[in-house]
């Protein structure tokens, strides 16, 4: 899910070879981590509706698992590519390593897009999924979740179809799945709530009062969406968010300046977080570039939408009255963006410490799973609230006092912790 010759794998290289330096890692582990330990490619053939034939390509990689199974979601993309998978799993063990949970990281795909599928297309894809990683994966194994474009419903055909294979009932396998059906309360809200959890506790450190702050977010759906909801909640405003329309799939950036109001937008946009561009106009708001979000006058930059949207080209659009950037997509700015950012004294809460909510709520979903009770939901959000915020300050406090980049940080803790779980296992 790349654009042009960007390719996510080499910038997670590229990443992770800086931190090896600094780490002095040895050889081995090096070699060991900035590979991922298997990759799956498979084809899964399916009956489309018509009574055609067509084969969709599937990818599983599972980067590490030396601190637990490994653990990541899968996407449904017309663009997906087996590079972005990898380059994902590799940041899903990083992402569990910053906010100590005991998972590794992993990833899968589909190339596929299910605005185009049928609900039947749709089910018969995620069971062919699971029939082909079924021996690969488990709830000791390697956990897939929902991601880009799959809901609680595709988890729940691939939980159907292993159980069926298996022949017991495996709630652990998959996370993500329906309340009522194993799933966790919050899960929903989780990855957007846990990026504003972190925006809460930077502007904290830095003596800003949230409620005089204003943002731009790109993105208008699962992570952006909630974050707008926690950051309004907590008094601050939103006055843009970019988006596809639901016409013409392009995107637009949608401005009110006296603040956007969350319902309204969500009435008038589909399940894939497209917009309605003409209802927004009537609503009043200005309808601008796509990538618009980035040069707004605000405080705060959340881009939530995917990766490679903060490059070289765009990233001196960035207004100066920008202090703090929450990356809730994976992967979204470039390593020659984040020199310029970092020169600028821009805080920048990297994007596997930012989005970390999901996981950790995939995680409490596991535990509950495990033990047959769930908790309430203001159980699951205090308790999510509280990792995160731990988690934010090992690396905003390592920054501090290595004076280094906030992304430097996250990576340094993550990376450390992965190596020497791979050192105690003896596996280098
Ligand atoms: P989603 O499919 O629900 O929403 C994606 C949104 O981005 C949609 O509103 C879409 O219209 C918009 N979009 C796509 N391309 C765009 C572009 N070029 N310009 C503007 N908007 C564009 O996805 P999501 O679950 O919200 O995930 C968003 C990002 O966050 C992804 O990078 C994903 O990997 C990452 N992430 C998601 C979770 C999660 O729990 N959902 C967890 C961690 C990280």
């Amino acid at each position: 899910m790349s654009e042009g010759s960007f390719n996510p794998f080499n910038m997670a290289q590229h990443q992770f070879d800086a931190i090896a330096e600094q780490l002095q890692l040895d050889e081995a582990t090096r070699d060991l981590l900035r590979n991922v330990d298997r990759e799956f490619h498979f084809n899964i053939p399916i009956r489309m509706d018509d009574g055609s034939y067509k084969v969709f390509k599937g990818f599983r990689c599972q980067h590490n698992d030396a601190r637990g199974p490994a653990k990541g979601g899968i996407r449904f993309h017309p663009q997906e590519t087996i590079d972005t998978v990898k380059a994902l799993s590799m940041w899903m063990t990083w992402k569990t390593a910053v906010v100590d949970i005991p998972l590794g990281g992993g990833k899968g795909g589909v190339i596929c897009d299910p605005r185009n599928l049928s609900l039947r297309e749709q089910e018969a894809i995620c069971r062919g999924w699971i029939r082909q990683v079924a021996k690969n994966v488990g709830p000791l194994q390697d956990v897939p979740a929902p991601d880009v474009m799959t809901n609680g419903q595709h988890m729940l055909w691939m939980l159907d179809e292993y159980e069926r294979m298996v022949g017991y009932k495996a709630p652990g396998l998959i996370t993500g799945k329906p309340l009522g059906m194993g799933g966790s309360l919050g899960r929903t809200e989780a990855t957007g709530y846990g990026v504003i959890y972190t925006v809460r506790e930077a502007l904290n450190e830095m003596n800003i009062d949230i409620k005089n702050t204003t943002a731009s977010f790109q993105g208008f759906g699962n992570v952006s969406q909630y974050a707008i909801d926690l950051y309004t909640q907590y008094g601050g405003k939103a006055i843009a968010v970019s988006s596809w329309d639901n016409t013409d799939k392009k995107a637009y950036t949608y401005r009110k300046m006296s603040g956007l109001y969350l319902q309204e937008l969500l009435d008038i946009t589909n399940r894939f977080g497209e917009i309605d561009r003409n209802k927004a106009i009537e609503l009043g708001y200005e309808v601008l570039s796509g990538d618009a979000w980035i040069e707004q006058d605000v405080d705060i930059l959340i881009p939530a939408a995917l990766e490679n949207q903060v490059n070289a080209e765009n990233v001196n659009r960035i207004a100066p009255k920008v202090k703090l950037i929450s990356e809730g997509a994976n992967g979204p700015t470039t390593p020659e963006a984040d020199k310029v950012i970092y020169e600028r004294g821009i805080w920048m809460i990297p994007d596997f410490l930012a989005n970390a909510g999901g996981v950790t709520c995939s995680y409490f979903e596991q535990v509950q799973c495990n033990q047959n009770y769930f908790w309430t939901k203001q159980e699951v959000l205090e308790k999510l609230d509280s990792k995160m915020t731990h988690a934010y300050h090992a690396v905003s406090d390592l920054a501090r006092e290595r004076n280094i980049y906030m992304r430097d940080a996250a990576y340094l803790i993550s990376v450390s912790r992965v190596a020497e779980a791979c050192k105690l296992r003896g596996w280098v």
